[in-house]
């Protein structure tokens, strides 16, 4: 759209209603059936002023859609504008009315649900992460208080912040559910949710669409992110290390830090391991709020498992949930996986929901990892790098605390996961005698009932193992 159309404000309310309904679903009656009640009445330097029938159209107005309004009309009419209502009853001649307008304005509440809706589409979340359907526990717990703080007062308590884990941990749930919350409380404000990935791409994109236009190039690309409100930047470590995007983020970073406005970014590790990351960009990350999410316990899974089955209504007894949570004890995206699979396993086969039917539907999947024929050598170098100890210490004869357990995870290792005899397993491992062996791997048999870090080791080693 010129900017000269700006000079007859019937035209430019013609395009503002347009643009509004390209970037709202078509359904959406409120925005469009409140600004079917006011229309144009003119246009100064940065000024559109508004009309509208009564007071409730002007209220609603101004403090709900003010924001959406101003950045569609700031937009076309490329630089900022402001907005002003007034109540107008007659000489409506003047006023531009939107005759399309049918809803009544009785379905205000129905309808605030409906921009909420639409105002999370536009910024990249999806409403099923809530903070209401976010297990809490030792592991995230402050992850949690932290979002759910940054939630009600964004801006204002902790800036930046950064939450950091492995994959699978709710770190994207955690972030999503800030900017549907903020959404929630303040349907204005401007979210915007992006990932390393996207904020990579989009800016390789504008790179490439803009050459030619000097440093102009990216304008539009960093306009978009300066307006934010909230930023939400997920798996951060896509930017790092490639210099262009790093610094365009680091830009972003600082003029939203400079206007006071929230930063949450997550990462699959913290600051301080990007090596290649400016000292000036991790001591920003520095200066807010860092937090980590462990593994969930046992006790973490089974309220997770519960947890969906109370989303699900599905009638899955609780000690199958306790089976799959002692099965799966990696992540919570594993574990909601598993947890699906025995769901569509026994529906599939027509079984009852039983403890059985569960480990023959998860103990498929193990045995189609164990098909990828795990050698007693492959074990032992895993072994070895997991607890820093050489192999010929592990096959040796001293009994020191930190030899024991790894020989004993070693044997109990070699068992499960390549089945080889007693006997084999002694001969590999210095010439030990077979009963020696099956010691080891009953004695790690009932650790990992009992200690939950020996579980979570073994966890960790097998994922050494299938890694390579
Ligand atoms: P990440 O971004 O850390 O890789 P996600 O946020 O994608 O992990 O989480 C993976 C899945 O597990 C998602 O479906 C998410 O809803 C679920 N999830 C993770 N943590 C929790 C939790 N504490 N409570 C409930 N669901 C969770
Ligand atoms: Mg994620």
């Amino acid at each position: 759209m010129q900017p000269n159309t700006l000079e007859n404000p019937k035209e430019f309310w013609k395009a503002v209603l347009g643009e509004i309904e390209l970037q709202l679903s078509p359904n959406s009656v409120v925005f469009k059936s409140l600004l079917g009640r006011a229309g144009i009445e003119k246009i100064t330097d940065n000024i559109i002023y508004l009309s509208c029938e009564d007071e409730f159209v002007k209220k609603n107005i101004e403090t709900k859609h003010r924001s959406l309004l101003t950045e569609v009309v700031s937009n076309l009419a490329r630089k900022e504008m402001e907005i002003q209502v007034s109540v107008k009853k007659q000489n409506t001649k003047q006023v531009f009315k939107n005759t399309e307008y049918t809803a009544p304005l009785f379905q205000q509440d129905k309808d605030t649900n409906q921009l909420i809706k639409e105002k999370q589409m536009r910024s990249n979340l999806s409403p099923k992460f809530t903070f209401e359907n976010y297990v809490m526990g030792k592991n995230n717990n402050l992850a949690y208080a932290i979002a759910t703080a940054v939630a009600e007062k964004p801006g204002e308590l902790y800036n930046p912040v950064f939450i950091y884990s492995g994959v699978g941990l709710g770190k994207t749930h955690l972030l999503q559910a800030i900017g549907n919350q903020i959404l929630r409380n303040k349907p204005g404000t401007k979210v915007i949710y992006t990932t390393g990935e996207t904020f990579t791409n989009e800016l390789i994109e504008a790179i490439q669409s803009g050459k030619g236009k000097g440093k102009f190039a990216t304008y539009e690309f960093r306009n978009k992110f300066r307006k934010a409100d909230v930023f939400l930047i997920d798996d951060i470590q896509f930017v790092i290390g490639k210099e262009s995007t790093q610094e365009e983020f680091f830009h972003t970073f600082n003029a939203l830090y400079m206007d006071q406005k929230q930063i949450v970014i997550t990462s699959d590790r913290p600051p301080r391991d990007f090596t290649n990351l400016e000292e000036r960009i991790t001591s920003r990350f520095a200066s807010g709020i860092i937090a980590d999410i462990q593994p969930p316990d046992m006790e973490m899974r089974v309220a997770i498992l519960r947890t969906l089955r109370d989303r699900d209504k599905s009638q899955i007894p609780n000690e199958v949930i306790d089976y799959i949570s002692e099965k799966i004890s990696t992540n919570v995206r594993e574990l909601e996986g598993a947890y699906i699979q025995v769901l569509t396993y026994a529906k599939a086969q027509g079984l009852p929901l039983t403890v059985e039917t569960a480990a023959s539907s998860l103990g498929q999947s193990v045995r189609e990892k164990l098909l990828k024929n795990v050698n007693m050598n492959e074990v032992l170098k895993a072994v070895c790098v997991y607890y820093s100890v050489k192999a010929s210490d592990i096959k040796g004869e001293r009994r020191h605390k930190e030899l024991v357990v790894p020989r004993q995870i070693a044997m109990y290792l070699m068992k499960e996961m390549t089945r080889t005899p007693f006997m084999s397993i002694g001969e590999f491992l210095g010439g030990r005698d077979h009963t020696t062996i099956m010691h080891g791997v009953e004695k790690i048999s009932e650790d990992i009932k009992k200690q939950e870090k020996t579980k979570q080791d073994i966890v960790n080693i097998k994922q050494l193992i299938y890694a390579n």
